[in-house]
């Protein structure tokens, strides 16, 4: 097995280690297919690339608190390895966007070289990133002269201890300085994303609104989905849209954004008061993963660090394109074997209406930040 193991720290996790992935058969792609294509008519041209498993945080949503093992440097793609893959992406498969992200993509020290590289190949291409914004606000300047085109900073709350208990790390006054500095250096629009644990900071989400519309951030809330390493997400235990919403509307007036959604995972809303209905003081995105999927639309195909594709966040399936990318395999096997994988892709995730432990969907062994969300 070639992914980190994580040694379960819930009692209640009924195993100590992960198992290994389900034995993939691959179909190819037809021939006539265009791109990234899948069995039930979907197109993948958003690419996702894990640049690296490690984290300088720890949150209760994604890691475990200790025991994980981290990936051998020699196992993570390199810079040549991630403008391949995004060569072939752009060139052949019909790739259209790029995100880089993690684990923690600014713990990965040749960032501004991989950003660089492939911006020097794709002019155009849209190339963001998601981080936790620790230690951004020295960095933020180099990526936007290296060619990133705008960021997401992940941050939960505004208050420190919450932000401690959520993270199990003290670093919300670097989060801060990293969102200013990203400002700053106009890698626009600057996004926030916030995942609501119920008891902890979901009445916190008008407060965290506030200050987002006040800095002309957009927020994006994200429902918390099965991708904990510790395995204790509960469906009766999130917040959901529906929860997010009423917390939202005791103090402000929400309209759904009449522009077409194009796939987004963000359902937009914009913010007005009650108090001034017309006033629209900004907009506000919500991703109901779990309770309000969009499967049906995704757009989305995902490499880990260590170069396998996922065809959905929540597959217990992948498909290694590293052994082709090192043993001198060419452009077109490469592009084959990603063609096969997203051929397989399944229809939906299945939690939504199973439930989760349901048969229809097992949670899987690769917690969010060993994907890359
Ligand atoms: N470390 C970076 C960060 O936190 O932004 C990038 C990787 S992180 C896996 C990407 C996004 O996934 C973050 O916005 C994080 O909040 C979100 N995330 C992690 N675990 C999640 C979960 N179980 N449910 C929903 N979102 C999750
Ligand atoms: Fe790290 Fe991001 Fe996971 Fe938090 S969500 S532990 S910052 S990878």
């Amino acid at each position: 097995m070639d992914y980190p193991r994580y040694m379960a720290t819930n009692p209640e996790t009924p195993r100590s280690t992960v198992s290994l992935p389900m034995p993939t058969i691959l179909t190819p792609a037809p021939a006539d297919s265009p791109g990234l294509s899948d069995k039930f008519g979907r197109q993948a041209t958003d690419l996702r690339i894990s640049l690296i498993d490690k984290c300088n945080l720890r949150c209760t949503y994604c890691m475990p608190a200790d025991g994980l093992a981290w990936l051998p440097k020699s196992k993570l793609l390199t810079l040549e390895e991630i403008s391949r893959i995004v060569r072939i992406g752009v060139r052949d498969l019909g790739v259209r966007e790029l995100r880089l992200t993690g684990g923690e993509p600014l713990v990965r020290v040749d960032l501004p070289q991989i950003i660089a590289t492939v911006r020097s190949e794709h002019p155009d291409l849209p190339i963001s990133l998601t981080t936790n914004g620790v230690g951004l606000a020295k960095k933020a300047a180099a990526l936007k002269e290296a060619g990133l085109t705008r960021i997401n900073v992940s941050l939960d709350t505004l208050h420190a201890e919450t932000f401690a208990k959520l993270t199990r790390r003290d670093h919300i006054d670097s989060v801060f300085a990293g969102i200013d500095a990203a400002l700053a250096a106009d890698l626009a629009p600057v996004k926030i994303n916030a995942v609501l644990m119920r008891g902890i900071n979901d009445e916190q989400a008008p407060e965290l609104l506030a200050w987002a519309l006040e800095r002309g951030l957009e927020l994006r809330f994200i429902e918390q989905m099965p991708l904990d390493a510790d395995h204790v997400w509960r469906k009766d235990n999130m917040v959901t849209a529906a929860d997010l919403r009423a917390y939202l509307e005791t103090r402000f007036r929400l309209s759904p954004d009449t522009k077409p959604r194009d796939g987004a995972p963000a359902e937009r809303f914009l913010v007005s008061t009650p108090q001034d209905p017309d006033t629209i003081l900004g907009a506000v995105g919500i991703i109901a993963s779990v309770s309000e999927p969009f499967c049906s639309d995704c757009k989305r195909t995902r490499i880990t660090a260590e170069g396998k594709v996922m065809s959905c966040l929540f597959s217990r399936e992948e498909t290694d394109l590293s052994a082709l990318l090192r043993d001198g395999s060419d452009d077109r096997a490469i592009a084959e074997r990603w063609r096969a994988a997203m051929w397989g892709k399944p229809r939906a995730h299945g939690m939504d209406h199973t439930g989760l432990g349901s048969k229809d969907f097992v949670q899987s062994d690769r917690s969010m930040s060993a994907i890359g969300g």
